[in-house]
């Protein structure tokens, strides 16, 4: 009795301390989250089943008719849709995550992956930036590498010109560290000073090494107006120069000069995509852009009167341009250019010069039309983006997903949910080249969304950007519980994803 007592006491001591000193291992090990009585949209565009699914481990255990057992926290979803979690492929919450690690508009309208560094300008070093997020995100989080960040890295200021041979192969360097460090390609925004004045050979060199590492070339292209043919023929030259695929962001035709004109995007398109090239594009769902009010003037004459008059005529008037953000002037935030000239009483064109001259401001513009919209969302090659992130004052920053959800599948019809999912999930994680998410299928990580169908919609506007949605009822990042019952949880489960 004294010597069992003897041999057992150490053994009891030692499970005793090891269970305090990681409390959750045990726990973790056993604990599932069984959702019970869901309609399922698995993401591949297959019709929607009713079923259940198992969570364990932060994967998806099991999909089917699933008895319940001891460690299942049980979750009922009758009358709910089970999706995968929605995956941004053009985001700007770089410096948004690193604030705000529970993502709160992003978790809010089911995203669970979030993709920086696009439109040319991304967090560099990247690996620096990973660790900083590690471990202090709700969502996964994986980058491009920007062509203008690479331009200011190498030119520093000095960027209104082509880069010499020398700048060009000392930016290949600093891509190929990016690429290695886990970077899914390299994005450029040649409508953006930084990248404008590149030459196409500049960029085919660049892509080359992105492609070397099985990356993808992504842009925001010269042009979105007059020029948009063009600057689709540029990209598309890029990608067969460089040999790899190609995405298109926020594929749009930009101001009424070219409203109707998708048409021709759409066939030269269709046309590359059967000649045999990976071609794609991503769209977010609104009429209005935004971005630096310097865009409306594309000659970049910024005190030529004729040339500001025109630019504004382009986008239908001054009272379709908003000024969203000015440093110089913060009284002119959320006001249509049109109403702050008449208080001033001075001309739009003046105004223009006035802000330009200050500091230049972002500037959402209403000027795109529906049916452009409509055309470029219906091709089974598009996949839904929002261009906004944490803090976005443009509502998709808040609404996206939520938005096509709710307008352009329950209201407009214009798809099934079966596709809207798969355009949010499955295609960008193919694009991306993510083999372990953006599915609903046993084995993969549980990045999951359940959302009432009925119900499901955007809230957030352009005077009110930042209104969550509503019907997103709960969402799960690696298997756990980021968004529950329309407010965070505060759990921070994001990976970091790397190519
Ligand atoms: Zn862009």
């Amino acid at each position: 009795m004294k010597n069992m007592f003897r041999s057992t006491l150490p053994l009891a001591l030692f499970v005793a301390l090891y269970i305090l000193a990681f409390p959750s291992v045990d726990l973790a090990q056993n604990r599932s989250i069984l959702i019970r009585n869901a309609s399922i949209v698995e993401g591949t565009g297959a019709p929607v089943f009713a079923g259940d699914l198992r969570i364990k481990n932060s994967k998806i255990a099991k999909v089917g008719k699933i008895k319940p057992s001891s460690n299942d926290e049980v979750i009922d979803a009758t009358g709910l849709v089970l999706a995968p979690g929605f995956i941004d492929i053009h985001n700007h919450s770089e410096s948004g995550l690193l604030r705000e690690g529970t993502a709160a508009n992003q978790v809010s309208q089911g995203i669970t992956t979030v993709i920086v560094g696009p439109d040319g300008g991304s967090p560099f070093p990247i690996e620096d930036y990973f660790a900083k997020l590690d471990g202090k995100v709700a969502v996964n989080v994986g980058a491009f590498i920007g062509h203008a960040t690479l331009r200011e890295q190498v030119m520093k200021g000095d960027y209104v010109r082509k880069a010499t041979d020398a700048e060009i192969a000392e930016m290949q360097k600093l891509l190929e560290q990016s690429m290695k460090e886990g970077a899914f390609g390299l994005s450029s925004g040649l409508e953006y000073d930084v990248g404008f004045s590149a030459s196409t050979e500049e960029l085919i060199a660049l892509a080359r090494i992105s492609a070397k590492h099985k990356g993808i070339y992504m842009t925001h292209m010269r042009d979105e107006e007059e020029g948009m043919l063009d600057a689709l023929r540029e990209a598309i030259r890029i990608g067969r120069e460089a040999k790899l695929p190609v995405q298109i962001s926020h594929i749009k035709m930009g101001n009424r000069n070219v409203w109707g004109e998708s048409a021709n995007a759409i066939a030269l398109i269709e046309e590359t995509r059967n000649a045999g090239f990976d071609i794609t594009a991503d769209a977010y769902p609104y009429t209005a852009w935004a971005s630096t009010i310097t865009v409306l003037v594309p000659s970049r004459k910024h005190e030529d009167r004729d040339e500001i008059e025109k630019g504004l005529n382009n986008v239908g008037g001054a009272d379709k341009v908003l000024i969203t953000s000015h440093a110089a002037n913060r009284a002119y935030e959320m006001r249509t250019m049109s109403d702050i000239a008449a208080s001033k009483n001075i001309s739009p064109v003046d105004l223009y010069i006035e802000i330009v001259k200050n500091g230049g401001a972002g500037v959402v513009c209403n000027s795109m039309n529906e049916d452009d919209v409509k055309a470029f969302y219906t091709q089974p090659w598009v996949m839904v983006s929002s261009d906004g992130g944490i803090g976005s004052r443009h509502p998709r920053g808040t609404g996206t997903f939520t938005r096509v959800l709710g307008k352009f599948v329950r209201e407009n019809k214009w798809f099934g949910l079966e596709e809207a999912v798969r355009k949010m999930s499955a295609m960008p994680a193919a694009r991306l080249g993510l083999k372990d998410r953006g599915l609903i299928k046993k084995g993969l990580k549980a990045d999951l969304v359940l959302f009432d169908p009925a119900t499901v919609i955007d809230r957030a506007t352009f005077a009110e950007p930042q209104v969550f949605s509503i019907g997103m009822k709960a969402v799960f990042v690696n298997g756990v519980n980021v968004w529950d019952g329309g407010k965070i949880t505060g759990q921070l489960p994001g990976k970091i994803l790397r190519r």
